[in-house]
């Protein structure tokens, strides 16, 4: 175990000062990412500063918002009553992840920034551009069964683990931050996770030291009518191989509007907008959710093993559109 100074603070501009001071401190909330990553010398910091004791853990149901503190913990958010009336589609994708252990000590933020579980970049002995830029990537010619088909760059395949991001994503969440100097800022959800390019150590649009403090979901009727759909290799304990996050705006059997995210295939949460344009305007019909999931997945670029996630992601996105339409409400 490497040493390191851990720091406890009770403000939230203290915390995001604490960490902006040193380079090689991060915050630390339910640890079931860091302190993994730290057993396997993934992440070294210097410092640790815990965020626990900042509050920041109140689900606060408006009309138009719900605004869920950073340090609410995965299971909170997913049995609230109003998330599950609300949004099916969130309650759903953060029940299909991980075990009940961890989502009860697992945070919002914490989710929101766990890190891939591309074998290379938890192997400290393998090239990986996410982990030591312009060291290689081991998964572009390795074993890639579990990696990115889209978003991919030729640094990097890894994909983004996250369910909840994934339904986060399709309901336009709101990532509320505060940075050292005391200024808050607000990130939307589809702009916060950044595709690799040229740059995959790069993952996310917060600066060093910037605290996340709360998400906002606004209100969106149609998410009544919404689900997650993850499939995977086991019935649970394991990430996605492929998910759909979709919400249906119907009038009868005529689709108003839609909305897809999509998990376990891309690099960061993904959200298909061209696929969400095809749909509006069309009958509700296994066809038509079909000519979506060709247009979501028109830009997929394969490897040497996860070819096969093109068409099980087009079925995925069939699959989960026709259960939200079936669905009694
Ligand atoms: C065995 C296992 C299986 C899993 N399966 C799934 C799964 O199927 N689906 C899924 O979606 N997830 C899965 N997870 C991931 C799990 O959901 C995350 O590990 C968890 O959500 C991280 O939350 P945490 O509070 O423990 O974060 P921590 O480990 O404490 O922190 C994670 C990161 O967030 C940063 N951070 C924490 N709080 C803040 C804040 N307020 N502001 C800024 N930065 C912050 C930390 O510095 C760190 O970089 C799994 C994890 C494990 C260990």
């Amino acid at each position: 175990m490497r040493a390191f100074t851990f720091q406890r603070v009770t403000a939230a501009a203290d915390a995001a000062r604490a960490v902006a001071a040193h380079p090689g401190a991060m915050f630390l909330a339910g640890g079931t990412t860091l302190v993994d990553l730290m057993k396997v010398d993934v992440l070294t910091p210097d410092t640790v500063v815990s965020v626990r004791h900042l509050g920041m853990s109140s689900i606060d149901v408006s009309d138009d918002v719900i605004a869920v503190g950073a340090n609410v913990t995965n299971s909170q958010l997913a049995w609230h009553p109003v998330v599950r009336d609300r949004y099916p589609v969130l309650s759903e994708a953060i029940l299909s992840g991980a075990t009940a252990q961890l989502r009860n000590m697992a945070t919002v933020a914490g989710n929101i920034l766990q890190r891939t579980r591309c074998p290379y970049f938890r192997d400290v002995h393998a090239s990986c551009n996410r982990r030591h830029p312009g060291s290689g990537c081991d998964a572009l010619d390795g074993f890639n069964r579990g990696h990115a088909v889209l978003g991919v760059s030729e640094h990097c395949i890894a994909t983004h683990p996250s369910d909840m991001c994934v339904a986060m994503v399709v309901l336009d969440a709101e990532v509320h931050t505060v940075r050292a100097d005391g200024t808050t800022r607000s990130i939307l959800f589809r702009d916060f996770h950044l595709a690799p390019g040229d740059t995959p150590h790069v993952e996310v649009a917060l600066e060093h030291g910037e605290l996340i403090t709360h998400i906002v979901i606004p209100h969106l009727p149609a998410a009544r009518r919404s689900h997650y759909l993850k499939v995977r290799d086991r019935a649970s304990y394991e990430f996605a191989l492929a998910s759909a996050a979709v919400v249906l705006d119907l009038d009868g059997d005529t689709i108003r509007a839609a909305r897809l995210g999509l998990g376990g295939i891309a690099t960061k949460p993904w959200r298909a907008i061209g696929a969400e344009h095809f749909l509006s305007g069309r009958k509700a019909s296994d066809d038509t959710f079909r000519g979506a999931a060709e247009i979501a997945l028109a830009g997929a670029v394969a490897r040497e093993h996860n070819h096969f996630k093109i068409e099980l992601a087009k079925r995925t996105i069939v699959r989960a559109f026709a259960a939200a339409r079936d669905a009694k409400l």
